[in-house]
């Protein structure tokens, strides 16, 4: 699989998934542009990737479609997006408050939509381009504790569905991948203590059909071959990574 010369933004780049994406895109040929809140994660993992950072949030509509116009003027085109930026409460309805549900709906939501419709924008004069979003299994099944979360990511799904179809006769391609449980820094987010080895292999034993969590780069993978020709007939789809959880 070559991405050789794709020009390609990664949004959440500085961490986890974002992280093992952009590397992964930079190493098969891309040329990335790491944009994340996390100006020392960015400059770190664009150095690696011998790319560029960007830094700034993505749920400002300015910012997006000044990033993107940005990469464009820089490189001639936008190839590439992938929206992984994403943040998660750990809440159910009554423990959480309107701020927090504003701000999950911003960056898991309007983040993808203000980075999807300004690229598309680019993508649409070239006939040609590929967007992958970060949806979740809990885009697609509930789960308890985790409201806000599993709304964003349903909406996820949603944008991806709507805008493939929107955009498929222009010859860009829009999926997401709907990863399971990642070992990322976001397990221990919103958690009053960081699991442990122990809790994690229990949550794994317990709820995981392959009985372990994924490693961000098995979630890269996938995220690279939607990016790359050889996922040329897919767009519209939210490709399970999640070892078998959502197959009950
Ligand atoms: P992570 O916490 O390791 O990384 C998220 C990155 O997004 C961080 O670098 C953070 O600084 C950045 N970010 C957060 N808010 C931002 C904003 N407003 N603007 C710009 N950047 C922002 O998380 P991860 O586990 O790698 O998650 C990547 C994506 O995958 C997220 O969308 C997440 O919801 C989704 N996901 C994660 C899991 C999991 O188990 N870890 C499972 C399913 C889906």
């Amino acid at each position: 699989m070559s991405l050789d010369g794709r020009v390609a933004v990664v949004t959440g780049g500085a961490s986890g998934m974002g992280e093992a994406t952009a590397r992964l895109l930079a190493g098969s040929g891309a040329v990335v542009t790491v944009v994340d809140l996390d100006a020392d994660g960015a400059e770190r993992v664009s150095d690696g990737c011998g790319g560029r950072a960007l830094v700034g949030d993505v749920s400002d509509p300015v910012f997006c479609s000044q990033a993107i116009d940005g990469v464009v003027d820089a490189n001639g085109r936008i190839d590439v997006l992938v929206n992984a930026a994403g943040i998660v409460l750990r809440a159910d309805a009554a423990g959480t408050d309107d701020d927090q549900w504003r701000r999950m709906m911003a960056v898991n939501v309007d983040g993808v939509f203000f980075m999807s419709r300004a690229a598309v924008g680019h993508m649409v004069d070239r006939r040609s381009g590929s967007i992958i979003n970060f949806g979740s299994i809990w885009g697609d099944v509930g789960a308890a504790g985790v409201v806000a979360y599993c709304a964003s990511k349903g909406a996820v799904h949603q944008i991806t569905r709507a805008m493939a179809l929107d955009y498929a006769a222009d010859g860009i391609r829009i999926n997401a991948v709907a990863p399971g449980e990642v070992n990322t820094p976001m397990l221990s987010a919103g958690r009053p203590a960081p699991p442990t080895a122990e809790d994690l292999q229990r949550l794994a034993d317990e709820t995981i059909p392959m009985g372990r969590l994924a490693e961000p780069e098995e979630v890269a993978r996938v995220v690279a071959f939607l990016a790359s020709d050889d996922a040329s007939y897919m767009t519209g789809s939210i490709v399970a990574v999640d070892a078998g959880y959502t197959a009950r």
